[in-house]
């Protein structure tokens, strides 16, 4: 048998990149085997470096909400590349940007660019904690909201409250600064904040998770966590990098009608280039540097390249029934899948809103990240190997979204389900 290019260029990679890749769910550990490499991609498809073509519903995690290589938005590229690729000083495009920004997410008063979800986290916590003077924050067990330090922090059993770290690295006196309560469980929280209250700056939360898996709020669950964090003067952030621009525009904090005191926005604002931003109130804002004490920076930061790709990205998706027709795209996708699930009495959750979805094998539904960690694991490698085997490439790890573009078609979706039920049949058969 010949070996594959994917395989020979994994080969390659483990020997320099450490695991061979240069995020770590790129690796594909949790559903085995060794990667794909992508050559190209086009509309709702990728083409790997082995010749073959798949329906994408990855788009590069999040990003890509008008598909790959849209035209306009390389184009957008192309006239902003032509002009010089960074300057590291002021341009119109970024003014251009962040005036979009502040007109679809009306919390955001003001707004900094910066290139990644963890940078934009990571300063919204340091800025809080500067408006707050204090040091504590919250987040929740299963919520991902990038690498640095304080919050690569969840909960394990028994410590939920203590806070210990995920990562050999990260000292524990930092993740103690680190409180962890349950997602859609309010009790959670209102005990962290009765106990230490006057020590919290600021809850951050992905408000519709979709680093466990697509989990929805329940209702009243945000609207609660503005309620308490108003009461004690601690900061709310909605962790939007996902759902920005995602679920509706205006993200969830559209869709659920709450505003937060800060914004943290990714993936989808660089139209698929590196670029992310956190904004929010114009007075916790205004404590940046060079306005205020709070330091912040970034060589590439508003990279006029990378905001011509937003720009254009926003524009497209300002168009009227763009949101419309992800959600009747995405609704046939998940109808397909709960016909193909009832057909074969197979036991499984899909949890979906908008473009972003998840189905959990194994369980009834998933309203948390306990009952998202009792799904089937195995089940969920044996489904995405079927289905990649059929040209439909998921993601490769039970714990994430789904996502679908403005480029899947009807006949990608019935294709996709086709491939599901031809792997529903075989388990009922096994
Ligand atoms: N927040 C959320 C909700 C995310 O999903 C991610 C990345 N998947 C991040 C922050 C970190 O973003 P980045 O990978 O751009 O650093």
């Amino acid at each position: 048998m010949t070996t594959s290019a994917a395989k020979k260029l994994f080969a390659r990679a483990a020997k320099k990149i450490p695991g061979g890749v240069n995020s770590p769910v790129r690796a594909w550990k949790a559903v085995g085997d060794t990667p794909k490499f992508i050559a190209r991609g086009e509309g709702a498809y990728l083409f790997d470096a082995d010749g073959r073509k798949y329906i994408d519903y990855v788009g590069s995690w999040g990003p890509l909400i008008l598909g790959h290589a849209r035209r306009e938005v390389l184009a957008a590229i192309h006239r902003a590349a032509n002009n010089g690729t960074t300057f590291g000083a002021p341009t119109r495009l970024e003014v251009e940007l962040a005036e979009r920004i502040t007109q679809v997410v009306p919390s955001i008063q003001k707004v900094r660019l910066v290139s990644s979800g963890t940078e934009a986290t990571m300063s919204a916590l340091r800025l809080a904690r500067a408006f707050t003077k204090r040091s504590k924050i919250v987040k929740f067990d299963g919520c991902y909201h990038g690498h640095s330090d304080g919050l690569l922090v969840k909960s394990g059993s028994g410590v939920a409250t203590l806070g210990l770290p995920d990562s050999p690295g990260v000292p524990e006196s930092f993740a103690r600064e680190t409180l962890v309560a349950r997602f859609n469980d309010i009790s959670s929280v209102e005990a962290l904040f009765q106990k230490q209250g006057h020590d919290i700056a600021a809850v951050i939360v992905e408000p519709i998770c979709g680093n466990m898996g697509v989990i929805l709020p329940q209702s009243k669950f945000l609207g609660h966590l503005r309620g308490i964090t108003r009461r004690h003067q601690a900061l709310l952030i909605f962790d939007e990098v996902i759902t920005g621009f995602r679920v509706a525009l205006g993200g969830a904090q559209k869709l659920y009608n709450v505003r937060p005191d800060l914004t943290c926005l990714g993936k989808i604002l660089g139209g698929g280039l590196p670029l992310a931003a956190f904004g929010g109130q114009r007075e916790v804002m205004d404590l940046l540097a060079p306005q205020g004490p709070v330091y912040q920076a970034g060589t590439l930061s508003g990279n006029p390249v990378a905001v011509a790709a937003g720009l254009e990205t926003l524009r497209l998706l300002s168009q009227r029934g763009v949101y419309e027709q992800l959600e009747r795209t995405a609704q046939q996708l998940e109808l397909g899948y709960r016909q193909v699930i009832a057909s074969h009495k197979l036991r499984a959750a899909i949890n979906r809103v908008g473009s972003m979805m998840t189905i959990f094998f194994g369980v009834d539904s998933v309203t948390d990240v306990d009952q998202a960690r009792q799904a089937h694991r195995e089940k969920f490698a044996t489904y995405f190997h079927s289905m990649l085997r059929r040209g439909i490439y998921l993601p490769p790890a039970q714990f994430e979204a789904a996502f679908v573009s403005l480029a899947h078609r009807k006949a990608d979706i019935d294709r996709t389900i086709t491939a599901f039920s031809a792997w529903a049949k075989a388990q009922s058969r096994g």
